[in-house]
């Protein structure tokens, strides 16, 4: 690894791209690399999309920047667009995910506040859940080796292991406001919630007052097939944080909220300098243009089901390095034996997929939606090479006693 000047905190490949197109990312010498990872489900529609380039240069030519102090009309249009499209009717834009969870934790505390009942702040939460850096984000997760060396824990979480609606409803006392789940969760090793225990969630939430805060970061904006990975299920949230693909690569992410819950959000309790600025929402809407676009869905749909039947049979014909098969639509994983980040890397420098590690040694597959059963057929391909190679390696090896 060469020196570099900047914080040492992730463990860079010296890989970098010139430039994309479509499924694919090429580096200097121009060796094209198949997409699997979109940039963390960012890349929503592949690289250099010919309609968001063309939104973000209209953009750019006009005004850059104001402030949530003034009306930024790409803003109010990216806004009733979504509530048109969805369960929300208010939103707030942020640069980043954890971001968007920040606005959702205050949001959800701020509602029984203003209620009269501001000892009910506490979040239940999940244990293998991912909500973002942030201090707060980073209780919320509580992910032991996210939070030692940081000081105390911002306290008002309670973990709980996913899918045990017993354990959640053993968790309430009267200061429970709220209940937080990714309804996929991606960083800890893309395990879907199961419809009946996102509906028992819901359920729990009405029986005792509380608000349903779904984290759709990484899961939402289609990348299960449908807009929201919580439709499957059919409830209804109060909250919902997404990001990442909400801005296709432009930083962007958002709370949206019911109206009733983001009414106390008044002047003075919530604010962002560059949250939703006019080159940020201009690409929003783009990105929006394409993802509701007639179609879309039920495209990103079948390929979500393509690509799990074509890893059901990359398990069958390599038992020895599949163990599971996870996730939901185009957020795919499977549990492998060989250790994942070696693994990542070897798709990475000898087969030329970008795919991306998850917790509990998950291969975490993140194309972009606009992939073809081509593309993911050369994925698996890829990935099938990967294991041959491992097993020619470990056969080639002489027995050591
Ligand atoms: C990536 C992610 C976040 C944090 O998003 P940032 O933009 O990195 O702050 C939060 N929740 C989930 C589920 C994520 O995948």
């Amino acid at each position: 690894m060469s020196m570099s000047a900047l914080f040492g905190t992730y463990a860079r490949s010296e890989l970098s791209f010139e430039r994309g197109e479509g499924m694919r990312l090429f580096d200097q010498n121009g060796v094209a690399y198949l997409d699997f990872h979109s940039g963390i489900a960012v890349n929503a529609l592949g690289h250099g999309d010919a309609h968001l380039v063309a939104a973000l240069k209209g953009a750019a030519e006009k005004v850059w920047h104001t402030s949530n102090v003034f009306t930024i009309p790409e803003q109010e249009r990216l806004a009733q667009r979504l509530v048109d499209a969805t369960f929300a009717e208010a939103v707030f834009f942020t640069n980043s995910g954890a971001e968007a969870l920040e606005c959702a934790i205050k949001t959800a505390r701020h509602y029984f506040f203003a209620k009269g009942e501001p000892e009910r702040f506490e979040i239940i939460a999940f244990t293998g859940s991912f909500h973002g850096r942030t201090m707060g984000t980073i209780a919320a997760g509580g992910n032991p080796s996210y939070l030692e060396g940081f000081g105390p824990a911002m306290p008002g979480f309670k973990h709980v292991a996913p899918g045990d609606l017993a354990a959640v409803e053993a968790a309430i006392t009267p200061q429970t406001c709220a209940i937080l789940i990714e309804t996929v969760q991606g960083e800890g090793g893309v395990t879907a919630m199961t419809n009946e225990f996102m509906q028992g969630l819901r359920a729990l939430c009405d029986k005792h007052g509380m608000l349903l805060v779904l984290d759709e970061v990484q899961c939402g904006y289609g990348r299960t097939g449908r807009f929201f990975a919580f439709e499957w299920s059919g409830i209804t949230p109060d909250i919902v944080a997404v990001a990442k693909a909400i801005g296709g690569g432009f930083p962007l992410g958002a709370c949206l909220a019911k109206g009733d819950v983001a009414a106390s959000m008044v002047p003075g309790t919530h604010g962002s300098t560059y949250g939703g600025n006019p080159l940020a929402t201009a690409v929003g809407n783009a990105v929006l243009d394409r993802i509701l676009a007639p179609g879309f869905l039920d495209q990103v749909n079948q390929m979500g089901q393509k690509l799990a039947w074509h890893l059901q049979q990359l398990a069958q014909r390599f038992p020895d390095f599949v163990v599971e098969q996870r996730g939901k639509g185009l957020l795919a994983g499977i549990k492998i034996t060989p250790p994942v980040r070696d693994f990542v890397a070897r798709l990475r420098d000898d087969h030329k997929l970008l795919a991306i590690g998850a917790g509990d040694n998950v291969l975490r597959l993140l194309p972009p939606l606009i992939v073809s059963e081509a593309d993911i057929e050369e994925a698996i391909e890829k990935i099938a090479a990967a294991f041959t190679a491992i097993e020619a390696e470990t056969a080639s090896v002489p027995a050591v006693d």
